[in-house]
């Protein structure tokens, strides 16, 4: 609990410090993603931990702050902040809540902006008063400012004292405008035109600030009831009718999913504005809703602003350390300060090998771009150099292995690094890990956690001990978490695991080059595990799909005895090492090529690609004329489109599974 405690304490620190770069100096040090990150740790850390939120959390103030040098001015209605999505998933949630307390809705959604918050008071036609969003219960005076932006009525026709808000910023055209004259005058540049506008907003010369060219969207009006509006549609539209501008993108979406749809088309149009978007804000059309829906310290809950995925994001590495697999491979980590790049948090990224840290220069401490490659896996692809610390120090590879502390090697040609040793224990853990996964031999309740224990423990130290465990049963049972009901399970589909078909164990025994889809290959030519403790090279290489090296690996590995004793141990415990083809081929399925999208709900992705492959089906990763089936699960994007344009044929998950039930 003290290790949450100061976590809590160092992560509100930070945030505050942001805010303060941010808001008040228009100098952020820190990427929104990284805070951001920071920020939605902190949310989750108060949700599970209650007692450990404070009244001045920044989880509960809204980020801003008031500068002395305007008048101060206290808002009727405090200017609130918005709540975040990064994902669809959170942007369903928010609605299921919605529907919870007040039944389905229908939404506005609307670009979100980047720029600054603003309030506008007219009185008898005329704009009286302009303020800042600063603390959201105070802003800031900058009426005088705020005249000199040209799409902002002086004068409009409704007579009703009213109020409305907006966020005001500046378009690209401009930011390039003001930084190129600063540039020329030899001052600081402005980071991005959210900046340049906050920085031009609070100029204390309006002249300065009329020649910034900033523009106002109009987001929202202040107690509409009091004007007979009863939807934020139509208070949009009343603020249009008196001459303010509103955004022409808004549109109204029935449901969530017309939310998503328009997400998706508002992501491909994102940089043809002209102005800098960060995301879309989806907000409640009926207003009369609004107070049952409720309100949290800092934002409305009938609205949420879905950030956009950030590709690329700019973090800092903290460490590099060192993960040992199980061939030995030695793969540096870079481990960084949480960011979030598309829609996930991200604290560690690959850096590959020794050559890929050379060639790219880079360092501990060194602020860097990360992305994922092909969206999974997060990788670092340069560093940001002139934010390099002038002390830093060049990147040097370790020579012994991080687990053993015996030496590693690295031969010729290769770029990895291997520990040698071959009672290095992470080599051994991963590889029991490796084999006990779902795509080898699949036993269930058999995770990482679980055998990293019982490795250090003693009780299972290398694949034969696995079946050997049941004698263990009594004192596995005195461990804590451990109950009859849990290990009889694990011991039973340890027991079941026996009877899987050789290319699953072929797969799970980690053969260096031996992935899934060559174990399968060997599997099926040779059918019983012994025949490959005498194959010769030739003999594989006259496969197809089997080169040299995939067969000087796999002979090296059948010809060491220790491999064969262990082999011939699991025969006798029970297993199956011989390959049964076509077990369980389907006619639906022979040769049959499927493409699986969206979110598969009833089966995981793997599971689903195994059971086609089993049938005698393939699975392809995109939909071509020759694709046979598409199955789409929750939010299918682009693929079951170009299914439905070629005319492929698309079954829903459940169609799916009748169709594996037939
Ligand atoms: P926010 O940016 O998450 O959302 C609320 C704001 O969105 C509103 O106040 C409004 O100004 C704006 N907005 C734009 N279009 C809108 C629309 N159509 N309807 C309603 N509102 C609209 O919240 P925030 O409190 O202003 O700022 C927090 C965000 O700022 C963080 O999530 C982070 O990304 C960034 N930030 C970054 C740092 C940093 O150091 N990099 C520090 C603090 C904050």
């Amino acid at each position: 609990m003290e290790k949450i405690k100061n976590r809590v304490k160092e992560i509100s620190e930070l945030l505050n410090k942001y805010n303060h770069e941010y808001h008040v100096l228009d100098m952020p040090s820190v990427s929104d993603q990284e805070y951001d990150a920071l920020l939605h740790e902190l949310i989750h850390l108060e949700e599970q931990y209650p007692v450990l939120k404070k009244n001045d959390s920044p989880t509960q103030r809204v980020g801003g702050v008031i500068l002395d040098k305007f008048n101060k001015v206290k808002h009727d209605v405090p200017m609130m902040s918005l709540s975040n999505a990064f994902n669809d998933e959170e942007l369903r949630e928010f609605d299921e809540k919605i529907k919870k307390v007040v039944g389905p809705v229908t939404y506005v959604a609307e670009l979100k902006i980047d720029g600054l918050a603003g309030s506008l008071k007219y009185q008898d036609g005329v704009l009286v008063q302009a303020a800042t969003r600063g603390n959201a219960l105070i802003g800031e005076d900058i009426t005088t400012n705020a005249k000199t932006i040209k799409s902002i009525p002086l004068n409009v026709d409704y007579k009703e004292d009213f109020e409305v808000r907006g966020e005001i910023y500046m378009s690209k055209k401009s930011f390039i405008k003001a930084n190129k004259e600063r540039a020329n005058n030899n001052e600081q540049l402005f980071m991005n035109p959210r900046n340049a506008a906050a920085g031009s907003v609070r100029q204390l010369d309006s002249k300065v600030v009329s020649k910034r060219n900033l523009d106002m969207f109009i987001y929202l009006m202040i107690k509409p009831e009091l004007h007979n509006i009863k939807s934020h549609s139509d208070a949009l539209q009343f603020a249009k009718n008196n001459g303010f501008m509103t955004n022409p993108h808004t549109m109204i979406c029935n449901n969530i999913d017309d939310v998503i749809n328009y997400i998706e088309k508002m992501t491909k149009l994102r940089d043809s504005f002209e102005y800098d978007i960060d995301g879309i804000v989806i907000k409640v059309d009926d207003i009369s809703l609004y107070e049952k829906i409720g309100y949290t310290a800092k934002s409305p809950k009938w609205a949420i602003a879905y950030k956009f995925p950030a590709e690329e994001v700019i973090t800092k590495i903290n460490s590099i350390t060192f993960q040992v697999g199980r061939t030995g491979q030695i793969t540096p980590v870079a481990n960084l300060n949480p960011v979030i790049v598309q829609g996930s948090t991200v604290s560690r990224a690959t850096l590959h090998n020794e050559d890929y840290i050379n060639e790219r220069d880079i360092r501990i401490n060194d602020y860097v771009i990360i992305r994922k490659a092909g969206d999974i896996i997060p990788e670092v692809v340069k560093v940001v150099e002139d934010r390099r610390l002038v002390d830093s120090v060049k990147f040097k590879m370790i020579s012994k292995c991080p687990v053993c502390d015996e030496s590693i090697i690295r031969k010729t040609g290769e770029a990895d690094h291997y520990c040698v040793n071959p009672e290095c224990d992470a080599k051994k853990t991963e590889g029991l890990i490796h084999f006990a996964s779902r795509k080898a031999m699949n036993i269930d309740g058999l995770g990482e956690r679980i055998i990293e224990l019982f490795y250090n423990d003693g009780f299972m130290k290398s694949i034969v001990d696995i079946y050997n465990i049941k004698e263990h049963k009594e004192e596995l049972m005195l461990k804590e978490g451990f109950g009859v009901k849990s290990i009889n399970k694990l011991l039973q589909s340890i027991e079941d695991s026996k009877q899987n078909n050789l290319d699953k164990f072929l797969f799970g025994l980690g053969i260096r080059h031996v992935g899934e889809k060559v174990a399968k290959v060997i599997a099926s030519n040779f059918t019983y595990i012994k025949e490959l403790y005498t194959v010769s090279v030739d003999e594989l290489i006259s496969i197809d799909e089997i080169g040299e090296v995939i067969a000087k690996s796999i002979t090296e590995y059948f010809n060491d005895p220790v491999n064969q004793n262990m082999i011939n141990s699991l025969e006798d415990l029970g297993l199956n090492l011989k390959y049964e083809s076509n077990v369980n081929v389907k006619e639906e399925f022979a040769g049959k090529t499927f493409v699986l999208t969206g979110k598969l709900e009833i089966y995981k992705r793997d599971e689903a690609k195994t059971m086609i492959e089993d049938m005698g089906g393939k699975v392809a990763g995109s939909v071509s004329k020759k694709t046979d089936f598409v199955v789409y699960g929750a939010d299918a994007g682009s693929k079951l489109k170009k299914a439905n344009e070629l005319g492929v044929k698309v079954i829903s998950e459940s169609e799916f599974v009748d169709l594996i039930k037939r």
